[in-house]
């Protein structure tokens, strides 16, 4: 099928929940895309930060067809040796101790808003239930999860979204203690905000809100939805600070392109949920299960990590040399891009018609290639970068 009849049934069909790209992905390898035009792009997107093997991956497409062809679903009424082992790896590697396993990010924070206000009831009675979440974060698109965001953006047209949030400022640890008053049961953030243009928090600021929190009883709960899963050259983020959470949210990069998000509990939420308290249909799904298993069993090997690491670090010093770039943000292969000419879409825009997928966040460009991208495929892809921020 041609762009154009795609492009025009798509008009005609589908709800216009989204601004696309003019072009239609129909197959890839590696970190390379091709549409329906026979036309080939280098991919610093990885679909936003799932396809944590690239396209298509040998032993990821193995593992997924293999699992196809044996049981592609049962429910969450029996047990599952794949659920099993994804759970374990997933704690082995994070040191957390148990892992409810769902469909998406917005699922998986969902999952941490309830645990919190389960955890708190359980032990103070109610009166107790509100969450902190921090100004400029993004936690997802269902009600709650939109409430949990700090941006107004998400808080237009879908009135009444859930209470019990409120917004401190990031790396101003004054304004935290003043928002992490006495009916609070949680502090839920980004270390490194994505939908809010790849932003840092300062370790001195994590540090001292983690500290805060144990003195208070507040849960620590961490979205790692976007920078979990070796994203930022650590299997989670957190692990490059000395914190512990005592939740933690994954989903994007876990399944490697399949939907699977996980909600991770530690000494003080392990227990929370009871049977009968939460649930998913698909949550755990023995083929999604499999893709993830298959990552997880390849990106946090110390080699591996440290290779992102590498590639991040190429990546940064070879954007210095590139005009139009202003600053360079991020961590690992989380990177945002803040250009001189404030032209970030339009860019990115460019970028397409030049054969090179890459993000947008907020006004800055941004790059979630696969973490399996090679240093040619690189190459290419900040060549295509460079004649098109300095054309
Ligand atoms: C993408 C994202 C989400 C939402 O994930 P979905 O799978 O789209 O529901 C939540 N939190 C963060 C930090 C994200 O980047």
């Amino acid at each position: 099928m041609k762009f154009e009849e795609i492009k025009s049934d798509e008009q005609r069909y589908m709800v216009h929940a989204y601004g696309r790209f003019d072009a239609a992905l129909v197959s890839g390898k590696g970190a390379v895309a091709k549409d329906s035009e026979g036309r080939e792009y280098v991919d610093f997107t990885s679909g936003i930060g799932v396809n944590s093997l690239g396209y298509c991956d040998e032993g990821w497409t193995k593992a997924v067809s293999e699992q196809a062809a044996t049981l592609q679903h049962i429910s969450n009424l029996y047990y599952s040796p794949l659920q099993t082992d994804v759970a374990k790896k997933l704690c082995e590697l994070s040191g957390m101790k148990k892992v409810f396993l769902c469909n998406s990010g917005a699922e998986a924070n969902e999952c941490a808003i309830k645990i919190a206000r389960k955890y708190s009831f359980d032990k103070y009675g109610s009166g107790r239930q509100k969450i902190v979440t921090l100004v400029n974060s993004f936690h997802g698109r269902t009600v709650t999860t939109l409430a949990a965001t700090g941006q107004d953006v998400f808080h237009d047209f879908f009135f009444p979204f859930t209470e019990g949030f409120d917004y401190a400022k990031a790396n101003d640890i004054d304004d935290l203690k003043a928002k992490l008053t006495d009916d609070v049961c949680a502090l839920f953030v980004e270390l490194i905000q994505g939908e809010g243009g790849v932003m840092p928090l300062e370790k001195e600021f994590v540090t001292a809100a983690a500290a805060l929190c144990k003195e208070k009883d507040i849960l620590l709960m961490i979205d790692e939805v976007q920078t979990g899963i070796s994203r930022t050259g650590h299997f989670f983020c957190y692990q490059g600070y000395e914190l512990q959470p005592d939740v933690v949210t994954a989903a994007k990069g876990l399944g490697g392109g399949l939907p699977i998000g996980a909600c991770l509990c530690h000494d003080k939420t392990e227990n929370v949920m009871q049977p009968g308290q939460h649930g998913t249909t698909f949550g755990g799904n023995p083929i999604a299960c499999a893709a993830a298993r298959e990552v997880l069993s390849r990106v946090a090997e110390p080699a591996f990590l440290k290779d992102v690491r590498e590639k991040g670090e190429y990546i940064r010093s070879k954007l210095q040399n590139i005009g139009n770039v202003k600053e360079v943000r991020g961590q690992g292969l989380m990177i945002g891009i803040v250009t001189e000419k404030d032209n970030a879409k339009e860019m990115a825009a460019k970028c397409l018609q030049n054969g090179l997928l890459i993000l947008t966040a907020k006004n800055l460009l941004r790059m979630l290639p696969p973490l399996t991208i090679t240093y040619d495929e690189i190459d290419k892809g900040l060549a295509i970068l460079k004649n098109t921020m300095e054309a």
